[in-house]
């Protein structure tokens, strides 16, 4: 039987690459597209050998070509950090609304099923914790988080419409806060902050008194989730993450104690609109797909922090802290 034909696009990305390694591992022919603004190609560079990979160096808010059939796509081009938002704002709205409508337009024309990454960002700064799949949520679309947010609420709108009126198939996965190997270090994301922080001996910047909290999804588990979703027959948003929450400055201390550093946790200001609490309810994923979280977060930090210290001493860049200044104005 041919191979299955797979599209992942952001797939020199963070979770593109664990995806591009996960459908190769199940013998899909996989057709990975990627601009590498924020995306890298060592992540997806072990691939490039093999007969059932291609890659695509494309900007997926301009018109997309694919030759030959498409079953599935995976849309998860997208910044996804708040330092990112700040620093390429228009390609991020750009990629969420007409990436998105692009690639939907192919999915159609290819009778391919489409499976969208949206994001716990939906939600905003919750008024409920925690946070099922119906909750609307609580976004400020002026704020600097509102170009992903609003490009991401859009993408699940123009989805659900082109699965409504076109009836292409189609599945949102809403991703929350997710780690592991391959994340940026100099993302500024929380946790690549930190152990970036304790790997260089500075250190770790806790933003606002740290009450705010985050549940953290290892890689893996999300992949899975992911996976299983796409070929459930299931068309509406599932939450995907790790129910687990901690506060960012319980967080920070986990992260003192895995490294073994003698840094100690600093305060810096709270960035504007950033969200008091994430936490998923995850009962949806776990009563259609038949999923929930393995792995601890003790043992995934401790992989995490091998991979962060085996990387090459150029990549464990410094993070801008200049970069956050914006937020507060
Ligand atoms: N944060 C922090 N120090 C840092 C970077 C982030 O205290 O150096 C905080 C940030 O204010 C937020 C949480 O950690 O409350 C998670 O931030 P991240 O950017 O990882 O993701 P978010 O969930 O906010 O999108």
């Amino acid at each position: 039987m041919a191979r299955k034909r797979i599209l992942i696009t952001g797939a020199a990305g963070f979770l593109g690459s664990h995806l591009c390694d996960r459908f190769i591992s199940e013998d899909f022919h996989v057709i990975a597209m990627d601009n590498l603004i924020t995306g890298d190609l060592r992540n997806i560079e072990h691939l490039f050998k093999l007969e059932n990979f291609e890659f695509y160096n494309h900007d997926v808010s301009t018109f997309v070509h694919v030759p030959g059939e498409l079953d599935y796509i995976l849309h998860f081009a997208s910044p996804a950090s708040p330092i990112d938002y700040l620093k390429i704002p228009i390609q991020t709205l750009k990629v969420g609304s007409l990436g998105t409508h692009n690639l939907l337009g192919l999915a159609r024309a290819k009778h391919a099923r489409m499976l969208i990454a949206s994001t716990s960002e939906v939600y905003g700064d919750p008024n409920c914790n925690p946070q099922p799949e119906e909750y609307w949520g609580n976004v400020n679309p002026v704020g600097p988080r509102g170009v992903y947010d609003e490009a991401k609420r859009f993408q699940e709108a123009i989805t659900m419409a082109y699965h409504t009126f076109h009836g292409v198939e189609t599945r949102i996965v809403r991703i929350f806060n997710t780690y592991g190997p391959r994340m940026r270090l100099n993302d500024g994301r929380v946790l690549p902050a930190f152990i970036g922080q304790a790997i260089r001996g500075e250190d770790l910047t806790v933003f606002g008194d740290g009450s705010q909290t985050r549940s953290f999804c290892y890689v893996d588990d999300l992949i899975e989730g992911i996976y299983r979703l796409l070929f459930s027959d299931y068309p509406y948003p599932v939450n995907i993450g790790n129910p687990d929450e901690i506060t960012i400055l319980e967080f920070g201390e986990e992260i003192i104690k895995l490294t073994g550093t003698d840094q100690k946790l600093v305060t810096r200001p709270l960035p504007t609109d950033d969200p008091k609490q994430r936490r998923p309810d995850i009962t949806k994923a776990r009563e259609i797909l038949g999923w929930e979280p393995k792995v601890s977060r003790a043992e995934g930090l401790k992989i995490t922090y091998e991979y962060f210290k085996s990387l090459p001493k150029d990549i464990i860049e410094k993070i801008e802290h200049k970069d956050f200044a914006n937020y507060n104005k």
